[in-house]
């Protein structure tokens, strides 16, 4: 009879478990922390129902359809000391934005132009296909194809205020994956933030938490996960920290052993709080790398959500502090106070170099000892609909 461990219970894990959980296959959720959910406690926004698809998909199965916040996809762009608003890349928003020269705005039909051109190989869910993109970074391409002040206004910022980290450390296929459906993107969030989801999913399936998975061991066609007997274990932990539980590395590939060791994060550091006012009808500030602030993005999230009228700053680097986040923050919001506590995500976001999306095409087709999965936002992008996609892959693997 099959059973299976899942070995994390953010919402990779918890999703794969109520999928299981649906399909009457015996599991439990194995959770180092004292709470489930992980980074979807930090997680805001829904970039529309399309490329979301399977996200919005699991909303309607949790009954949690009702709690969804439409927004308006209206952006603030700090630009030389001022906030200035547009919808979200839009042609026509951009065009009225004072940070591109009139040179720029003729480029942006080139946008157009190479993303009907490279289209075929665009696929949200599936970025292996476009592998043939997956050559060079964001920074080089934009720089070659479009200008220097597209990369600093428009393709900079959609990366770090999205991942809190840089262009140049970015692969051009997952900017175009998202510039594909940006241009029309309907933003929404869910009441009480993204971490609704991982509370309902948390109510309907078995949870240990507490209870840091620290070795696992083959045992006959089954496997042995902290000395409890599975016939499956999914991995739905950070890409980084599988080799840290003892035994793993002996059941893997010369060549699976060097991806989990290539996979990299960006640190993030973020502030909740309080404020009297936000711009209205925007749903966050970017703030271009170029701006030399510390900020990468102000989320408005809390305004569209009456019960919860808060700001969250989030500013992404390995030294960047909340008292750095407070300076610069108050070049948006003057009456931000000091004092406030933030929280560090030391692994906030997968990173996708050039090259990494053909590392993962080669990961997920390659053989390996049966029974063993593996689900998680670095399998496909750094967003919440790739835990969800992935771990709906993985259940229907067990
Ligand atoms: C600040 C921030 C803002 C974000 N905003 C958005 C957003 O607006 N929209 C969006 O789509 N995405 C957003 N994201 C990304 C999104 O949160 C993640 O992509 C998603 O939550 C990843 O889920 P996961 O299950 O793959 O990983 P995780 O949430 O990291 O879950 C892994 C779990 O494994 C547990 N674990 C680790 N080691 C062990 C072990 N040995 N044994 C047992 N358990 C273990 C961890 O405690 C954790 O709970 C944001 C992320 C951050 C950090």
């Amino acid at each position: 009879m099959k059973k299976v461990a899942i070995v994390g219970g953010g919402l990779a894990g918890l999703t794969c478990a109520f999928m299981l959980q649906r399909k009457g296959i015996a599991n439990v959720v194995f959770e180092s922390s004292a709470g489930a959910g992980g980074r979807c406690a930090a997680a805001t926004y829904l970039l529309g129902r399309e490329p979301y698809s399977n996200t919005f998909g699991l909303i309607e199965s949790l009954g949690l359809s009702r709690a969804v916040i439409e927004i308006p996809p209206v952006a603030g762009q700090f630009y030389k000391g001022h906030v200035y608003r547009h919808r979200v890349s839009s042609a026509t928003g951009l065009l009225r934005f004072k940070g591109l020269n009139i040179a720029d705005k003729a480029l942006l039909s080139r946008m157009a132009y190479l993303l009907v051109r490279y289209g075929s190989k665009l696929d949200f869910h599936r970025p292996e296909a476009g592998v043939d993109l997956d050559d060079e970074s964001v920074a080089t391409f934009v720089k070659r194809e479009l200008s220097q002040n597209i990369l600093n206004y428009v393709a900079g910022p959609l990366i770090s205020t999205l991942f809190f980290y840089g262009s140049e450390e970015t692969s051009k296929l997952l900017y175009l994956n998202l510039a594909n459906y940006m241009h029309n993107t309907r933003i929404s969030t869910l009441r009480g933030g993204l971490r609704a989801l991982t509370h309902a999913l948390a109510g309907k399936v078995r949870v240990d938490g507490e209870t840091p998975v620290t070795r696992i061991v083959a045992d006959g066609p089954g496997y042995l996960v902290n000395d409890r007997a599975f016939s499956h274990v999914v991995f739905a932990l950070p890409g980084n920290a599988v080799l840290s539980i003892r035994g793993v590395k002996e059941m893997l590939s010369v060549e699976d052993v060097a991806f989990f060791e290539g996979c990299r994060y960006g640190r993030a550091v973020s502030i909740s709080l309080e404020t009297e006012e936000v711009l209205d009808r925007c749903y966050g500030v970017a703030v271009p790398r170029v701006e030399k602030s510390r900020v990468a993005t102000v989320v408005h999230h809390g305004f569209f959500d009456p019960a919860d009228r808060r700001v969250t700053i989030i500013g992404g680097g390995d030294d960047v502090s909340v008292e750095d986040l407070l300076k610069d923050a108050r070049r948006i919001y003057p009456r931000i106070q000091a004092g406030q506590s933030g929280h560090e995500w030391p692994v906030a976001m997968p990173k996708f170099p050039p090259g990494r999306f053909r590392e993962i095409s080669g990961f997920l087709n390659r053989k390996r000892r049966s029974g063993l999965l593996f689900c998680g936002d670095y399998l496909m992008g750094p967003f919440v609909e790739a835990a969800v996609t992935t771990a709906l892959k993985a259940s229907e693997g067990v």
